[in-house]
């Protein structure tokens, strides 16, 4: 990026002059609607076409505001948006899924400071989602077709030590099982499947729920945390697949000092070795700002 200029910003040339939210199409989409159609096909290298489309979503016209100094306001402004594009790739047949997430600081390689997100619309179910339905649909057929995230979430919140915040509509915890350090998931406490299925007030809430694990985060340890923010939401063409609409988020940062490295035993053989607890990680992000 050229030191002194920024496509996101407004007087671009690239972005209208005033914006709260922007979607702007990503300048070098991996998926793109003029790509050849998605065939896949057997074989030992199957090949296939990436059409699908993928966006930018700007947070913000300010060009230095972390994440985590959004007003509720302007999160729910990102949401709406969000839930907008999601609708507009819902009436593709082409696209499968769709991933909104956001790749936070230079630890994840991030080169635009601006604030932004992005939206990828994808010709087929993602891999971890197919196994995240894969495991909702054999604890259906073992529990009389119960929701795996409805029961995880009610279970929880009876046991209490891992859950960071919670209102009337979403339940934030570090998941039992967290991968990374200070993983955090937020879900939804209605049973809804997609962006989609929200409610005005749900999405409000989620506006705010995001709000704050933000601030949370860069409280922890005193600056922005490099993190992954993930929202996860059903399969849009089959709506007979078990899935519950939740966030996660996936930070990089493992203490003030020491960054968490995917290295072998992560990478090659998934298995993720934290060294604190999800109990005492709640725990810190509960006392973090805004302390909850
Ligand atoms: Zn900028
Ligand atoms: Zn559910």
């Amino acid at each position: 990026m050229p030191a002194n200029w920024c496509p996101f910003d407004p007087g671009s040339g690239r972005v209208p002059d005033h914006y709260d939210v922007y979607l702007y199409p990503n300048d070098f989409p991996a998926f793109s609607p003029n790509a050849p159609p998605f065939h896949p096909v057997s074989g030992l290298f199957a090949e296939t076409g990436p059409r699908g489309a993928c966006d930018v979503v700007l947070y913000s016209p300010e060009h230095a505001l972390p994440p985590s100094k959004l007003t509720v306001e302007n999160w729910r402004k990102v949401v709406d948006l969000w839930i907008k594009r999601t609708g507009e790739h819902a009436a593709n047949p082409e696209i499968a899924s769709v991933a909104v997430f956001e790749n936070c600081g230079e630890a994840v390689g991030v080169t635009m400071p601006h604030p932004h997100g992005q939206i990828y619309a994808m010709p087929f179910i993602p891999p971890t989602v197919q196994k995240e339905l894969a495991s909702a649909q054999r604890y259906a057929d073992a529990n009389a077709g119960n929701c795996l995230y409805c029961r995880l979430m009610e279970e929880e919140l009876k046991q209490g030590a891992r859950i960071v915040s919670a209102d009337e509509h979403f339940v934030t915890f570090v998941p039992y099982a967290a991968r990374f350090p200070a993983e955090v998931v937020i879900y939804a406490r209605r049973h809804v499947r997609t962006l989609l299925d929200l409610a005005d007030h749900e999405k409000t809430s989620l506006a705010k729920s995001i709000s704050v694990i933000r601030q949370k985060y860069d409280n922890l340890y005193g600056f922005l945390m490099p993190l992954m923010m993930t929202v996860r939401q059903a399969p849009l063409q089959q709506t007979d697949l078990p899935y519950h609409l939740h966030l996660q988020f996936l930070p990089l940062q493992r203490s003030a000092t020491k960054l968490k490295y995917l290295a072998s035993i992560e990478t090659a053989y998934g298995t993720f070795l934290a060294d604190t607890a999800p109990e005492q990680m709640a725990e810190n992000l509960r006392r973090s700002n805004p302390p909850t």
